[in-house]
């Protein structure tokens, strides 16, 4: 079989070893005396109902592959409420219910560990809408309906098969293979639900497996359908993949497969390289999950991991071709702050302090660089330590993972540089203590001693204050504050308050 060939550079098989699975696989995959005791309880359950019910998803997935599960589907012929409700009573604690009668599931939480129910459906789907019909139906309908195979698993939990491997469409074998595929023909499910298209991208980043040929080739006819579907649930998946260890893994898929360009074109205009006069610049996309990946590897936090996507978004804006000099994206860093909201509007990702914070990245994020020149003042360094405040780790790893060329050499010589910038960094903030350091004279002793209400001037002399100290023009105490106070006040006809 041949399989969609990735970019070796950011590439690599996370690989899982699944357990020789038996016939009885509940007893190969490692559950908790209290899950089995659970599992148990719903047998006895679905047994005085006269249902049958199973294991089925994301949980028996993940414990065959041995990654850790918080949660776990249970499907069951006939009413999942009523099963749900039937169990949680038999259960010491009695854990309350929540169930969603239009939909026909239920869930309650045991210790903190989500167990979901549904019946068993067959669903049937209008091609102008999400919304399928739904109808009740056998285990094999239900996992008819899922995205993929290895996400079609199920493990019997009735009497006379309890732990039966119900695998109607060699998940086991594609598991095993690392293949995310459909149960269906691939139109036909990314049709009914497009947002498996970004599950299909997210489960291979998140597990390293790899999308066969004509499952990707399905995402590249279906990727328009996409629009159905809530930018909340789009972005819901794209983090996922940006929380993974190599997010451009994903990212690169969902480029390739065009589905990137249908609801963040602006990423998608980073890429390509444009040659005049023999001078190419870099492709600004691959650039961008280069520095996703590296910034990935030194943080989980990831709004980190989001500033790095957009630390360049403003360059198409700001490209210009330079006689004599070449390629320049002069001002890039001050339209990418600007579009970061927009962005973050349209992405319906939070628009609160992580988009400051990724803004002001995105702002700062050629700082450090510009201070592995030589002769660089002391001052320039207090500079960014009070302008990048508590910011300055992330903004150093963010600027660290900038530096990628092809040139060995050069990104080792950078990386050095770097180095010392981030000692000077150090002894200035030892010495200054300038990060969230506050100017010796504040606003409202300003507005007292002029006489002042909250205006222009009241701005005009607090900035003056605070650039002569971080010019090392005055030194930081109130003394030399208030005599350069008086001298600006001055020149805008301002008289102390005798
Ligand atoms: P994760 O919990 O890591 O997101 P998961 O596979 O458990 O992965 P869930 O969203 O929890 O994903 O869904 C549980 C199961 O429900 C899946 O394993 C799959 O069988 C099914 N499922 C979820 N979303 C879809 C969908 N959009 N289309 C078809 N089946 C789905
Ligand atoms: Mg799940």
């Amino acid at each position: 079989m041949k399989f969609i060939d990735l970019p070796t550079s950011t590439y690599q098989l996370i690989t899982y070893q699944p357990t020789n699975l038996s016939l009885h696989p509940i007893m190969d995959i490692v559950c908790s005396p209290e899950e089995l005791k659970l599992f148990q309880l719903v047998g006895d359950a679905a047994a005085g109902m006269n249902a049958s019910c199973y294991l089925i998803g994301g949980f028996v997935r993940d414990k065959i592959l041995g990654r850790p599960t918080k949660d776990a589907d249970i499907v069951c012929t006939g009413d999942g409420i009523a099963l749900a409700h039937a169990v949680a009573n038999l259960l010491p604690n009695r854990p309350q219910v929540n169930f969603f009668k239009t939909f026909g599931t239920a869930q309650f939480k045991l210790n903190g560990f989500d167990v979901e129910f549904v019946g068993a459906r067959k669903e049937s789907y209008t091609t102008d809408s999400r919304k399928p019909e739904v109808t009740p139906g056998t285990i094999e309908d239900d996992q008819l309906r899922r995205d993929f195979t290895i996400n079609a698993l199920a493990i019997s939990l009735n009497k006379d098969d309890y732990g039966k491997l119900i695998d109607p469409f060699n998940g086991i074998e594609d598991l095993n293979n690392q293949i995310i595929r459909t149960p269906l023909g691939p139109d036909i499910t990314f049709s009914d639900d497009p947002l498996r298209m970004m599950r299909a991208i997210r489960f291979a980043t998140q597990l390293g497996f790899t999308i066969t040929p004509d499952v990707f080739e399905a995402i590249t006819r279906n990727k328009e359908r996409i629009k159905i579907v809530s930018q909340e649930r789009i972005t819901d998946e794209l983090n996922k993949i940006m929380a993974t260890p190599k997010p451009s893994v994903g990212l690169d898929l969902l480029f390739r497969s065009g589905l990137l360009k249908e609801f963040f074109p602006q990423f998608v205009d980073l890429s390509g390289v444009e040659i005049i006069e023999g001078k190419g610049h870099k492709d600004n996309f691959y650039h961008t999950l280069q520095v996703i990946d590296n910034t990935a590897a030194k943080s989980d936090n990831l709004w980190l991991r989001w500033a790095a996507l957009l630390h360049d978004i403003g360059k198409p804006a700001t490209k210009r071709f330079e006689d004599g000099h070449g390629w320049t994206f002069h001002g890039h860093e001050v339209v990418g702050e600007r579009m970061t909201p927009r962005i973050f509007k349209q992405l319906k990702l939070p628009l609160n302090e992580h988009m400051k914070y990724v803004a002001k990245l995105v702002l700062l994020h050629l700082r450090p660089i510009s201070l592995t020149k030589e002769d660089i003042t002391d001052s320039a360094m207090r500079r960014l330590l009070f302008d990048a405040g508590d910011e300055l780790e992330d903004l150093m790893i963010l600027c660290e993972s900038d530096i990628t060329s092809k040139n060995k050499a050069k990104v080792k010589r950078y990386l050095e540089n770097f180095e010392l910038v981030k000692e000077r960094l150090k002894e200035v903030e030892e010495s200054d203590k300038i990060r969230n350091w506050q100017p010796p004279i504040t606003g409202d002793e300003i507005m007292q001693l002029f006489n002042l209400t909250p205006s222009r001037e009241v701005g005009v002399l607090k900035t003056a204050v605070r650039e002569a100290i971080l010019d090392g023009v005055i030194p930081n105490n109130y003394d030399a504050a208030y005599t350069l106070l008086l001298e600006k006040a001055k020149e805008l006809n301002l008289a102390p308050r005798l």
